[in-house]
């Protein structure tokens, strides 16, 4: 959201007609960011979303590097006859844009469109609004400034970002500190009850069923950062939370060092992301996916015993 935010905001600038459409709705803790009254959700209006999609000049695909991670846009997209320019930071990216910025080793999206902008020649037009976009996607892609994937230069741009009008207290208050009561119990319970740790393997994982996600009445983006908990343990090296959504088990996958959680989502959870972060689904029922998990760790034994 921060990138595409930031991106219509800057072609608007530029005299140019834009529409923001996301797959789906997005958690509340992004609704506040500028530019977020005009979004169209995919899922909310397809109709409308796509008339614009199949109209479009220019189609700009930000944060994602496969059509098949936009779910029900993905047709729409790929049939579209809109040149299509692809920003994004994830592992093997799909060809299936004209313009590729694919960068990943860069921390996220957000510090591509900068660069982006400025190499465009138009620094100038980053206002606060876009400062404010940016600076938010890349907080939140960098742990809040604590990634491996942080550098020197994330920090330049960041205060740059700062002294175009960005306020980095008040956006990590909006983005962190806005919990409902039930999410804070939610994480309890899944951190007392539902987290098992595996200290042969250096691997930790909490589950969370339908049942279970109801109880503390779930809402989109509740269970954001839930597996940093477990990746936070002493000596783990590997972290994942399960969770029942919709007819899959949805799956996000963390770890520290060498261990690639991008090829291991791939190659066993239809997915993909980085090698520190990543997600996939499964289709097996919960307790069936869980064990799945644990069956595939002893072939990793030795990937899973570094320092
Ligand atoms: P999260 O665990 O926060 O949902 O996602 C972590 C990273 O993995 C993000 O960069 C996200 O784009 C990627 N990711 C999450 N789920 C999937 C998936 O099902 N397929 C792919 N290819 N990437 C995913």
């Amino acid at each position: 959201m921060g990138s595409s935010l930031a991106v219509a905001r800057y072609l608007q600038k530029k005299k140019q007609l834009v529409t923001v459409i996301a797959p789906t709705d997005y958690p509340d803790f992004l609704h506040w960011l500028p530019g977020d009254n005009n979004v169209l959700v995919y899922t909310d209006d397809h109709d409308r979303a796509n008339g614009i999609i199949e109209k479009a000049d220019l189609i700009i695909c930000l944060d994602f590097n496969a059509l098949s991670r936009i779910g029900e846009m993905e047709e729409p997209v790929r049939k579209s006859s809109a040149v299509k320019m692809m920003i994004d930071h994830h592992q093997q990216p799909e060809q299936f844009a004209a313009y590729t910025i694919s960068e990943p080793d860069i921390c996220s999206t957000c510090q591509l469109v900068f660069e982006w902008m400025v190499d465009m020649g138009d620094k100038a037009l980053i206002d606060k609004e876009i400062a404010t976009c940016i600076y938010t996607g890349i907080m939140t892609d960098t742990g809040s400034f604590r990634f491996p994937s942080t550098t020197a230069r994330t920090h330049r741009i960041v205060a740059d970002l700062i002294e175009f009008g960005a306020n980095g207290a008040d956006i990590y208050n909006r983005v962190m500190d806005g919990s409902s009561e039930s999410r804070i119990r939610l994480l309890g319970f899944a951190l007392s009850e539902k987290l098992r740790v595996l200290p042969e393997y250096k691997t930790a994982y909490i589950s969370l069923s339908a049942e279970e996600l109801e109880r503390f009445n779930f809402q989109k983006g509740d269970t954001e950062g839930f597996v940093n908990y477990a990746l936070s343990v002493k000596g783990i090296l590997f972290a994942a939370i399960f969770m029942d959504k919709d007819n899959l088990r949805k799956v996000s996958f963390r770890s520290k060092g060498d261990w690639d959680v991008n090829l291991f989502a791939r190659a066993h959870f239809n997915g993909g992301g980085h090698k520190n972060a990543a997600g996939g689904a499964s289709d097996l029922p919960l307790d069936e996916t869980l064990q799945k998990f644990v069956d595939l760790l002893p072939q990793y034994r030795k990937e899973l015993s570094q320092e």
